[in-house]
């Protein structure tokens, strides 16, 4: 059986998914903690031959594929030559007309534009980046390794390459005191940027007791201390509210495309935008109690 990612985006469901990493080497994001609770507490680079075995795997599996994504969490970390020589596989083997992976900014950034180019000339057509905030404090008390610079940086890199950008946004990063600074300055990051995707995400520190089992969120050690004061359900649905009427007229499709979400939309900027906020504020308009039984029925989950 070929390894593969523990975790994938959505869009990425009839992808081929090869796994270049084990875990997330950076593991330190307060908000996340994910790998660890997923059963992946440490992280590992397998070799390029242990990924050829699984491509051969695959494409007994899968011999049409054309579409495939690369993980864990940072599998660029590998290096550039590392990369070409598994695209190069993988486009060999299969008729792949798009190849996506995650990426963090400062492994993108570390790379530099020389790096990237090449990686765009290799094939490589999206990656999927956790913007999670655009504030700068914000990304710092999360300890994500990533400022707003890089963040502007990296994406010029990528649009002079033609790789595609998706970015994550995590609806309650701000908490409830800082959630204004932090939706109004993710949404200033994307005006900048105009990236081809943004995925939101809804904050749940998850407690260890969840189906599975692996240690709680970091996040709930600052709640109980006091340093963090977690946002509302209804306070996430005012973010998405306010992140979609910051955004200019972009050809940006926003997506709300986990079952996290307590309101769904899903549109082009440029096109969309009005239908999205009509949608969210007829949610916001119905009587507190179907809103507060919505919020219970959807609840949370990884
Ligand atoms: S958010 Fe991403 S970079 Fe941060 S710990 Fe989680 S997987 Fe690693």
């Amino acid at each position: 059986m070929p390894e593969i990612p523990i975790i994938r985006p959505p869009n990425e469901w009839n992808s081929l998914l090869v796994r270049v990493t084990r875990g997330c080497k950076w593991n330190r994001c307060r908000f996340c903690g994910i790998y660890p609770h997923l059963g992946e507490p440490g992280f590992s680079i397998r070799s390029v031959a242990e990924i050829k075995r699984d491509i051969d795997l695959l494409k007994l599996q899968h011999p049409n594929a054309e579409t495939a994504f690369l993980g864990d969490a940072d599998p660029l970390q590998p290096g550039v030559d590392a990369f070409v020589e598994i695209a190069r596989y993988l486009r060999n083997a299969f008729p792949i007309k798009r190849l996506t992976c995650y990426a963090r900014v400062s492994t993108l950034w570390k790379l530099r534009k020389d790096a990237i180019q090449i990686l765009a000339r290799a094939g490589l057509n999206r990656v999927h980046i956790g913007l999670e905030s655009g504030d700068a404090e914000i990304l710092r008390f999360h300890r994500k390794g990533q400022t707003p610079e890089m963040v502007r940086e990296i994406a010029a890199w990528l649009k002079d390459a033609g790789i595609e950008i998706s970015f994550y946004v995590l609806l309650g990063l701000g908490g409830r005191d800082h959630w204004q600074r932090h939706i109004q300055e993710a949404a200033r990051l994307i005006n900048e940027t105009e990236p081809e995707f943004v995925r939101i995400r809804r904050l749940w520190p998850y407690e260890s007791n969840s189906p599975f089992s692996g240690p709680e969120s970091p996040l709930l050690h600052e709640i109980r201390n006091g340093n963090f004061n977690p946002q509302t359900p209804e306070g996430t649905v005012l973010e998405l509210r306010l992140l979609i009427k910051q955004l200019h007229e972009l050809s940006t499709f926003v997506t709300c495309d986990h079952g996290n979400n307590y309101v769904q939309v899903s549109g082009r900027i440029n096109e969309d935008k009005q239908t999205m906020l009509t949608k969210i504020d007829a949610f916001l308009a119905l009587p507190e109690s179907d809103r507060e039984a919505h919020y219970l029925a959807v609840g949370s989950r990884i």
